[in-house]
């Protein structure tokens, strides 16, 4: 059986602790490969190279790091079927998903190309007599991504380039269900020149993330998984005197107001709750249609739709529509809160419980369902479900609907369909919501833009990718420089204005 080690000082290296996690191909319920889970001992060796990597890296000018971001984002373009191959087989989604995972990853990178221009300082001449003042963006030194199983490219590259391209080094710790991607990753980026030890990838459970929150020489901490593990890292990271920003769960709803093109909104929502089993952070799970007209249209639009979605494994066809979801522990926990929503009262419009798949029988398929008449005291409108359940909770009017989104502890995405401009910016304007759709159901802004959410789904204060991150990865430095030539000024023991 294949095993999967670590990225270790430019080498695909063996994990010595003795400790593996099976990584299973999630179509068939099969064990296709172990993961070594790396021991505080491996992360102490990881972690110290690249602390000696990092001197050399940081004295790189920022074109010439630059450049090695340009050649990363060409050889990712290169090899992009491959690591979506290689990214479908351990994850399951379907193959254009896989290429969508893999270029949306890609995006930061070429942003990262640009990264010089993120790390100018300002500068302020005669700011007192002979007195230049002027800031300077520093690197941190060794820091750590930690990410989760959903978007195996896309993720670690939101890390690897803000943090490469800024002169850090970095420690990689991908989710230890979908592991090989950020390795092929680690590889591709060798190749276009980044220096050993300065990107080291290591595969591991809670025993290595808590070994790299309790280690010395991390100096920040980029996390993105779920809500209660962010919060715990965030603690222990932000406790240890570490930079910490840890992006966590969702629940995103769309408001569908009486004036949207329903066709539209339907469509909207059959791609944003369902697309990669709803196993996305940005996926739509709540629909919150304003007024009883509104939500009928839209259930007798969705009802066919969701009968035709096509089901199957990755290799199935281009016509399948999405894959399995990750584990068997996943599937039950969906299965589980389904019944719960059903004994809860709601209505079940569309059931996936039953789905199965010839020749697929142990893989872990949930077929798309959907439930109407949800409320917010239910256990599937509380939690995030991550898979195939699009939930409908039926508003009276947009106020309430505003509410619903307010009230809700989570604030990653949201969207509302409408054609009235004033509803849409008011809309816009106050929720509490990082990342907001005008007819758009999943906002995850482009690269040059920012990706953070608020409330339980982010802790810690500045964004992923964009001016944000470049800001999370280097430390100022101001300096107040005094040239004497042509000043007489005698000693003073007072604090004063420079003048
Ligand atoms: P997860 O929290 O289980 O795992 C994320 C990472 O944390 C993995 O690398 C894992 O090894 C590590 N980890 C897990 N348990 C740990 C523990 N007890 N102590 C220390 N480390 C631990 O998340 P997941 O299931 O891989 O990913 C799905 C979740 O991620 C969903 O909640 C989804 O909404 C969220 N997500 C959020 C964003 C965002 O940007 N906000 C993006 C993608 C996914």
């Amino acid at each position: 059986m294949e095993e999967i080690g670590h990225w270790i000082n430019g080498k695909r290296v063996a994990g010595t602790s003795g400790r593996f996690s099976d990584v299973y191909n999630p179509a068939t319920g099969e064990v296709q490969a172990r993961v070594a889970l790396a021991s505080p001992a491996e992360i102490d060796v990881a972690v110290a190279d690249a602390a000696k990597a990092q001197l050399d890296w940081q004295k790189v000018n920022p074109q010439r790091r630059a450049r090695v971001m340009m050649k990363f984002g060409a050889l990712i373009e290169r090899d992009m079927d491959k690591l979506a191959e290689v990214l479908s087989r351990e994850h399951g989604k379907t193959l254009p998903d896989a290429r969508g995972d893999v270029q949306r990853g890609l995006e930061v990178i070429e942003v990262c190309m640009g990264a010089p221009a993120f790390l100018k300082g300002e500068f302020t001449g005669d700011a007192g007599p002979g007195i230049d003042l002027y800031s300077m963006r520093q690197p941190l030194g060794v820091v750590a991504g930690i990410t989760p199983f959903n978007f195996p490219a896309m993720i670690p590259l939101w890390k690897m380039g803000p943090a490469l391209s800024s002169g850090n080094a970095m420690i990689l710790k991908p989710s230890e269900r979908t592991p090989s991607t950020a390795l092929m990753l680690a590889e591709i980026a060798q190749e276009a020149g980044l220096p050993d030890g300065v990107l080291q990838v290591i595969n591991g459970d809670k025993e290595a993330v808590d070994t790299i929150l309790d280690h010395e020489t991390v100096q920040a901490v980029g996390f993105v998984g779920s809500t209660p593990i962010a919060q715990y890292i965030y603690g222990r990271a932000a406790n240890n005197g570490k930079r910490a920003q840890c992006f966590g769960g969702a629940k995103n709803h769309m408001l569908i107001m009486p004036d949207a093109d329903m066709d539209k909104a339907a469509d909207a929502l059959i791609g944003a709750g369902f697309g990669a089993a709803g196993e996305r952070c940005m996926a739509i799970s709540v629909a919150v249609p304003v007024g009883d007209a509104a939500a009928d249209a839209l259930i007798e639009r969705l009802v066919p739709k969701i009968e035709k979605l096509k089901v199957g494994p990755y290799t199935g066809g281009d016509d399948v529509d999405y894959g399995p979801v990750i584990t068997a522990a996943a599937k039950e926990r969906i299965l589980g809160l389904i019944n719960s929503g059903v004994e809860q009262g709601a209505n079940l419009v569309c059931d996936g419980r039953d789905f199965s798949l010839q020749g697929y029988e142990d893989g872990y398929f949930v077929g798309p369902s959907l439930f109407d008449n949800v409320t917010p005291e239910m256990d599937i409108y509380k939690e995030e479900i991550f898979g195939p359940v699009l939930s409908m909770v039926r508003a009276k009017t947009y106020e309430e609907a505003l509410d619903l989104v307010i009230d809700n502890p989570y604030g990653n995405g949201t969207s509302i369909f409408t054609a009235d401009g004033d509803t849409a910016r008011d809309y816009a304007a106050k929720v509490n919501v990082g990342m907001v759709g005008i007819n758009f159901p999943i906002p995850v802004p482009l690269s040059y833009y920012t990706f953070g959410g608020w409330k339980k789904s982010g802790f810690g204060d500045l964004n992923q990718y964009g001016p944000d991150a470049f800001r999370f990865y280097t430390k100022t430095k101001t300096v107040t420089a005094r040239w004497f030539s042509g000043i007489k000024d005698g000693a003073s023991l007072n604090f004063k204005a420079l003048d």
